[in-house]
């Protein structure tokens, strides 16, 4: 339960997004002003989106979110997740989660989310077209390439990105790339943004696996999620040498101790949406893949799948969170406390707002990079973010996501020192 003031955001996920700032902020001994400014979003948007169903069943509607956590430094940034169980507590949670990553890797952006109330999967492609535009033009006001630049996150994909696009440029009265990233490339998306944040994630798997002794090669990797993160995150793993014994997604899973063959699994779910049939492993459950003995374990899907309950069972020696929010704070402690080392979302995730913020310099000069420029780029942010923050680790004696969450919040707080309140 948060406290009284606090009820508009109330979701697990919020909770654990405040109780981590709320325990950093003491840490750090942040002004209070500036960490009450901080504890809620600048701007939470509700919209209701009406569709037409195409059976002829007429019109049905839907909640649809837009939250902005601070606009101190920039534009906002951040994805728009489509799924059934999302809420305006879940989209704050990830906004200010957003924030945070920015100032980590030192992208000039403020965090947001938004968020559709809807399973994807329930819907056609026209139907998910529709909402998309729809719920655009709701939130037409808040965005824009100086204001707020939304980009793709659970359930939504480059396709939806390029009707966002197209939706805000037929209302503005003129083509404009830069109101989204993770478009296709057609339409100015980076050409290495699809890939980002699996590759900026396993960027990092040499020095993390360096710092618990594990030898990449060979190393057993699980990878849960088999989606934009997840599926480039197995690919990069065994590019990199490791075996990926383990993937899953919202079907099941698999398990095959001589390693996964990643490629066809690609070949497979682009023909089959799912992993469902897919013959490469023996079937696992998700339960079963977080607790597998092996060296890593990527958790690439949902929100609070490691909890008090079963982070006891994870076998794993260093754990790199490719999705929002996977470790609660009780199971961050349970980790600690049998040496596993967590490379935490904030950090380990930020490949693909990385590669994000050169798609939108890139619109905005109209000029567009090679993939090799773009992959360099980001391995070097990336591996200077993880250095910075081990430092921090260092000196304040602490895990991994607290000296990254104590980067993060001290850039911020900088610049809202720094600029003052209005009037
Ligand atoms: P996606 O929709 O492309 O893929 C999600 C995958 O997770 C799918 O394979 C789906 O089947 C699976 N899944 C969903 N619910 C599950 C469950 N309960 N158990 C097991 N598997 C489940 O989404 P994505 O873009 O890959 O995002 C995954 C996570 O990574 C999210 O937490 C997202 O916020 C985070 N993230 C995404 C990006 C990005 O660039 N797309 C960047 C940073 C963080």
């Amino acid at each position: 339960m948060l406290s009284e003031g606090l009820r508009e955001w109330e979701s697990p996920l919020y909770a654990e997004a405040l109780g981590q700032f709320d325990r950093v902020a003491q840490l750090m001994d942040l002004d209070p002003n500036i960490s009450e400014r901080l504890r809620v979003p600048q701007r939470s948007i509700i919209v209701t989106i009406p569709y037409r169903r195409d059976d002829g069943t007429g019109v049905k509607a839907l909640f649809g979110y837009r939250v902005q956590h601070v606009l101190t430094m920039g534009p906002t940034k951040g994805g728009i997740r489509y799924a059934p169980d999302v809420n305006l507590g879940e989209v704050a949670a990830l906004a200010m989660l957003m924030t945070w990553k920015c100032a980590i890797v030192g992208i000039p952006f403020g965090g947001a989310k938004g968020g559709v109330r809807v399973d994807p999967t329930k819907l056609s492609r026209a139907e998910i077209q529709r909402v998309t535009r729809r719920y655009t033009a709701e939130i037409i006001d808040f965005i824009g390439p100086d204001k707020d630049i939304p980009a793709p996150d659970m359930g939504t994909d480059e396709q939806v990105m390029a009707w966002i696009m197209d939706t805000y440029s037929q209302q503005v009265g003129h083509t404009e790339p830069a109101v989204v990233t993770g478009k296709p490339p057609a339409l100015g998306g980076s050409v290495a943004r699809r890939e980002a944040t699996g590759r900026g994630l396993v960027s990092l798997l040499p020095v993390a696996a360096n710092q618990c002794g594990i030898k990449v090669e060979g190393a057993r990797v699980a990878v849960q999620g088999f989606g934009n993160v997840g599926r480039y995150a197995a690919l990069a793993a065994s590019q990199a040498g490791a075996k990926v014994v383990a993937i899953s997604d919202v079907s099941g899973g698999l398990y095959n101790a001589t390693g996964i063959d990643i490629e066809a699994a690609l070949t497979h779910i682009d023909k089959h949406r799912t992993l469902e049939g897919f013959a490469g492993g023996d079937a696992i459950d998700n339960a079963t893949l977080l607790s597998l003995d092996c060296e890593v374990l990527m958790p690439c899907a949902t929100g609070g799948v490691l909890t008090a309950d079963n982070a006891g069972d994870v076998k794993a020696r260093l754990i790199m969170e490719g999705a929002n929010g996977p470790t609660t704070g009780e199971a961050d402690k349970i980790l600690e406390a049998k040496g596993v080392l967590v490379v935490p979302d904030v950090l380990a995730n930020a490949g693909g707002v990385t590669v994000s913020y050169f798609e939108w310099v890139q619109d905005l000069q109209n000029y567009l990079w090679s993939e090799s420029e773009i992959v360099g780029r980001l391995r070097e942010i990336m591996s200077r973010a993880y250095e910075e923050v081990q430092a921090v680790a260092r000196i304040h004696k602490t895990d991994m996501r607290t000296a990254a969450l104590i980067k993060g919040i001290k850039r911020v707080a900088d610049a809202k020192l720094a600029r003052g309140v209005y009037p």
